[in-house]
């Protein structure tokens, strides 16, 4: 579903991503791991076009992201048709960004009508059977200042999942929670799993990538130093880097 090639990306002549491949396939969990400023976040927000990559390329689902490669020459596209191509992926980021004049429900709502354009009665229905899977059909009508970190957070992927994205990418999603609401979070993404959704984690969850990712995969210094399934990276890494790592997480 994600297949990214030589991906890199600067800022201010500093090389962030130096030249990034990573394939997700449908279904798959991948978790990203690796210390501060290694790039998971820059990488995951370059896969949803947040940031604009300066080099290779990246395809979510078939689709060339940034390009039109029709006709054999690439042109940029609009931004109304990078809107388009961001709206097939949900993100959830470390802070839970919710509207917070709406209520939980109406910030579920909020995109697939302004954005899909669904009917209201259709769109809420569906609003209510998403916040009941995170748990939540008690707090449809709260609003976000009424709500804990973890209820948040669970509102923030509910939102996400509600323009039917064909991958999700999550930023650290319980690394702003209080550690008693970091459980909640991560149920709800499990169970995410489970049905069947391809994910890109960035996590420094340790238990959460070793039971869920079909596959982890370490970063630093902007490159990808190693990955494998869990039991291999994590229970038995490789390469010195990732050790170091691993050994000041425990
Ligand atoms: P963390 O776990 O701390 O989020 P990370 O692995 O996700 O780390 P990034 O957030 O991708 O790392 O950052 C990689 C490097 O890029 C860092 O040195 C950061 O300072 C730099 N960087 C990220 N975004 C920008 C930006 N918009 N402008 C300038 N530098 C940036």
């Amino acid at each position: 579903l994600v297949h990214a090639v030589n991906v890199t990306k600067a800022f201010h002549g500093n090389e962030v991503l130096k030249g990034i491949d990573m394939d997700v396939r449908k279904g798959e969990v991948v978790c990203l791991l690796g210390p501060s400023g290694s790039g998971k976040t820059t990488f995951l927000r370059c896969i949803n076009q947040l940031e604009t990559i300066d080099g290779g390329r990246i395809w979510v689902d078939g689709d060339l992201m940034g390009f039109d490669d029709r006709g054999g020459t690439l042109h940029h596209l609009t931004d109304r048709q990078v809107a388009a191509q961001r709206r097939d992926i949900g993100m959830v980021f470390q802070r839970f960004n919710l509207f917070p004049h709406m209520t939980a429900i109406q910030n579920v709502m909020e995109a697939p009508i302004q954005v899909k354009g669904g009917r209201k009665s259709q769109v809420k229905e569906r609003a209510l059977e998403l916040l009941g899977s995170v748990g939540l059909a008690d707090k449809c009508q709260a609003y976000p200042a009424q709500l804990s970190g973890g209820q948040q957070q669970r509102v923030a992927i509910a939102r996400a999942l509600a323009m039917e994205p064909k991958l999700m990418l999550f930023d650290e999603p319980t690394s702003a929670l209080d550690p008693e609401l970091v459980g909640e979070v991560l149920r709800v993404m499990r169970d995410l799993a489970k049905n069947g959704m391809t994910m890109i984690v960035v996590t420094h969850e340790m238990g959460f990538a070793r039971e869920v990712a079909d596959r982890v995969v370490f970063m630093d210094g902007g490159v990808v130093v190693e990955q494998g399934p869990p039991s291999e990276v994590i229970d038995n890494p490789q390469h010195q880097r990732t050790k170091t790592f691993l050994s000041r997480m425990r």
